[in-house]
Parts: C-alpha cells; sequence; structure tokens
C-alpha cells in the first residue's frame, strides 16, 4: 500500500496524493465507481509514457477483484493532440462520437489523465455525455494538480474567448500522483509553481516563508528523480527523500486551500475570487501573448502589477513586493514585460497599456463597468475577503512604464 494523503472537498475525502499511485487508484476506482466502461482520455504526449502501465495495472487490478468473468468490465482509451487548440467544441464532439461508437452508456467513468487541457475537456465531456457521467481528474502538470483539476469547473474555448462554453461538474476523484512530475518539461513545473506562490501569497506566511527557503529543496525533488537520467530502471524509491516530502507538503497545502475556498463557494461568489490574485491583469496579457507565453508565466507578472497596485494603494509594503518578485524570479517564473526572456519568447508582440485595459472591461468577474483586483495586505492576507474594486485611473498608472 503506498502512503497516501487524503484532502477533503465539499464535505468528502475525494482528493488523493502521493507518489505511484497507479494500482492504488484502480482498486479504489473498481471498487467505488463501479461501471462498466471506463475510458482514460490523454494527449500524444502522456500517452507513450504512462498508458501502458494504467492498462496492464487495471487488468492485474481488475482480476484480484475478481471483475474480469463476472462483468463486461473494459478500459478504453482515446488519445488527443497535446495543445490548447483542443480544448474546443470540435474536439469535445469527437470524443463524444467515439464513446456512442463504442456503445459506452449511462455506465461510463472517464478518467482525464493530463493537464489543464485534458483535465477541463475530458470534465466537460462527463458533464454532459448521457446526462453525466462520473468522472476522475488525473492531474498530470503541476498547474492542474494544485489549480484546474480541483473545483469542477469543466470548460471548452471558443473563437470569443477560453472557457466560455461549460459548465460545474465535480469529479469523484482527484489523484495527484507526484510521479507525473518525473517527465514533466521544466517550464510546465515553473508555470504550476506561480500557482502555488500565488496561494502562499493569499493565504499564509508561513507557507510563503517555506516557498522562500525550499527553491533548492522542491527544484531538487523534481529534476534529480531518477527518471529524468537515461538509465531509469522503473525503480519506485521505497521511502521519500526529505525534498520530495517537501514537495508533497507544498503541493498539498496548496490543493487544500484550493478545496476549502471551493468548499465554501463553490459556485464563485466571492471567496473564490481571491485565487484570482495575479489573474485580472495576468488573463489580460495572457490573452495578448498566449501561446507564447503560458497561464503561469501571464500570472506571475500580474501577480507583481497588482502587488504594486496594493503598494501604491497603502496597502502593502515595499519589502512584501520585493519578496514576492524575489521568489518569483527563484523559480524561474518572468516577473516583468520588459526582461529579456520574455522578450526573446514574444517576438514582436508587445502589451500597450490601452490593449490591457481593453480586454479587462471585459472580464466575467467585473462588477459591471468597474475592475476587481485581489489586493494584499501583506504576504499571506489580503485586504478584503474578496477581490477589490480598483479604479482605472490606477490601474493604467501601474501598468504606464
Ligand atoms: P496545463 O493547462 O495544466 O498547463 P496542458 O494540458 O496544456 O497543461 O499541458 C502542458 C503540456 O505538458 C502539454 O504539451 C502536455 O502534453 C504536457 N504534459 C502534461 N503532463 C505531462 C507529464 N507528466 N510529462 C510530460 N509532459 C506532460
Ligand atoms: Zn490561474
Amino acid at each position: 500500500e503506498p502512503e497516501v494523503v487524503k484532502v477533503s472537498i465539499l464535505n468528502e475525502e475525494s482528493i488523493i496524493l502521493g507518489f505511484h499511485l497507479t494500482k492504488f487508484m484502480l482498486r479504489d476506482i473498481l471498487s467505488n465507481i463501479p461501471s462498466s466502461t471506463y475510458v482514460v482520455i490523454t494527449d500524444k504526449n502522456i500517452a507513450p509514457i504512462y498508458l501502458s502501465k494504467i492498462i496492464t495495472d487495471f487488468e492485474k487490478v481488475a482480476s484480484k477483484l475478481n471483475l474480469i468473468n463476472t462483468t463486461k468490465l473494459r478500459l478504453i482509451t482515446y488519445i488527443i493532440s497535446p495543445g490548447e487548440q483542443s480544448k474546443s467544441r470540435d474536439t469535445k464532439a469527437e470524443i463524444e462520437d467515439f464513446l456512442l461508437g463504442k456503445a459506452c452508456g449511462r455506465d461510463t467513468c472517464i478518467l482525464a489523465m493530463g493537464g489543464g487541457v485534458i483535465g477541463d475537456l475530458a470534465g466537460f465531456v462527463a458533464a454532459t455525455f448521457m446526462r453525466g457521467v462520473p468522472f476522475v481528474q488525473i492531474p498530470t502538470t503541476l498547474l492542474a494538480m494544485v489549480d484546474s483539476s480541483i473545483g469542477g469547473k469543466t470548460a471548452v474555448d471558443t473563437p470569443h474567448g477560453k472557457n466560455l462554453i461549460g459548465s460545474f461538474w465535480q469529479p469523484k476523484r482527484i489523484y495527484i500522483d507526484l510521479m507525473f512530475l518525473e517527465t514533466l518539461p521544466e517550464r510546465e513545473f515553473n508555470n504550476g509553481m506561480a500557482e502555488v506562490i500565488k496561494t502562499a501569497a493569499i493565504s499564509s506566511e508561513l507557507d510563503f516563508i517555506n516557498l522562500e527557503n525550499g527553491v533548492s529543496s522542491i527544484r531538487e525533488a523534481v529534476f534529480s528523480s531518477p527518471k529524468r537520467n537515461v538509465q531509469y530502471q522503473g525503480a519506485i524509491l521505497a521511502t521519500r527523500t526529505p525534498s520530495q516530502s517537501l514537495l508533497l507538503s507544498v503541493i498539498m497545502t496548496s490543493a487544500k486551500f484550493k478545496a476549502d475556498v471551493v468548499t465554501h463557494d463553490e459556485r464563485e461568489s466571492g471567496l473564490r475570487g481571491l485565487l484570482n490574485f495575479g489573474h485580472t491583469i495576468g488573463h489580460a496579457i495572457e490573452a495578448i501573448l498566449s501561446p507564447e507565453l503560458l497561464h503561469g508565466e501571464c500570472v506571475s507578472i500580474g501577480m507583481i502589477k497588482e502587488a504594486e497596485i496594493a503598494r501604491h494603494l497603502g496597502h502593502l509594503n515595499q519589502v512584501s513586493v520585493s519578496r514576492l518578485y524575489k521568489v518569483l524570479q527563484d523559480y524561474d517564473l518572468p516577473v516583468s514585460l520588459d526582461e529579456k526572456k520574455v522578450k526573446d519568447l514574444v517576438g514582436k508582440k508587445f502589451c500597450a497599456v490601452d490593449k490591457l485595459m481593453e480586454i479587462m472591461k471585459v472580464d466575467k468577474k467585473n462588477q459591471g463597468d468597474q475592475k476587481k483586483i485581489v489586493i494584499l495586505s501583506s504576504l499571506g492576507s489580503t485586504y478584503e475577503k474578496k477581490a477589490t474594486i480598483v479604479s482605472d485611473s490606477v490601474i493604467r498608472k501601474i501598468l504606464s512604464p
């Protein structure tokens, strides 16, 4: 039995964290979400690394549980192209046609194994297939582990914008298996760290200090794992190293804060808006600089700008802004649109202040005409228990060069 940590959300202990959880997960799913068809939806990058293990473990676990001959049990898989373009109505329809072609009925359970794209898309398929079938989140990116897999938001993009068509549909389980991080590209890991830093900044000074002090240990836990070496033997470490324990606790803390917020505010009326720290400006930057910059990278720059707004309004001191700046840099995240790394990535694109203001005007989270920003009062706490209305002139002033 692997050692696991459980976190509750919406009054159920449905978030499970640990290392190498595949068999444990399949035992739990086969026993507690009984279905005749299990469908793994994943992408072309993840499938060659992880799918065969899921398939062989599924056979083993099913036979141990004596499910092989007694039921018409099956595991089928659907693999999509990686990337945000796949989070579309077209891909949703393709998956649905595939399921219908395989005669999947209401006793189907969907396993979304991937990053945010897979989770949002497969979750939305689950939400509407046969008026809703159970699904399980198996996040494989850090961003999905601490953010998108938790909270039940599912959606696809349209040419008019991201996540415009979707629904709230809670997964039955969220399996956060840190094994997946062994193959995650470094830039994708840093991308997820932006949300981890965000959560600490709005919720806990102690967690923030742990991130400041843990830079080398956390990076070692991910980037010196055996799978990153050529001679990987598939060996499972019997005991966790101290750095792996730290990594697990950092991810668990972040996931738990999101789970608690969702438990108190499932449909985003106020409290859940706190999770948008860095996102009002970050999303506007992302609207211009995506796909060259990743979500977390835009949020990183957005957090600095929004912290500067808090400082400008007299709610946050300069030392706190500097510490935020430093910790983001330590995790290799961009802190300004003007830095070379950003310029090299985005080429000729740039973010004019007018354009950013224009984009922020149509934010779903605005109150009428007024823009809302999460204002920090210190590292670990916010000025209000929700986002604060900030005038256009203040935002414009901070964004201006
Ligand atoms: P997110 O929205 O969570 O940042 P995406 O779904 O866009 O993530 O995935 C980011 C990229 O990382 C995709 O190209 C995906 O195929 C790849 N990827 C996801 N998880 C892993 C993993 N564990 N190992 C290697 N590549 C991965
Ligand atoms: Zn985010």
